[in-house]
């Protein structure tokens, strides 16, 4: 499983199976936070990856 937190409000913003970039995520939310609307930097993501063994 692959997150990205928000560093703001520690809202998850992507989850899924998929690895995406930051930047791509951001994208898909116009590089704002979809719950504190907060602006994201790529750089300011937290990502978690947590991978099945
Ligand atoms: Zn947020």
């Amino acid at each position: 499983m692959f997150t990205i937190i928000c560093s703001n409000c520690k809202t998850k913003i992507y989850s899924g199976d998929e690895v995406r970039s930051p930047k791509q995520v951001l994208r898909l939310y116009k590089g704002k936070c979809k719950k504190c609307g907060a602006d994201l930097d790529p750089e300011d993501f937290t990502l978690e990856v947590n991978e099945l063994s």
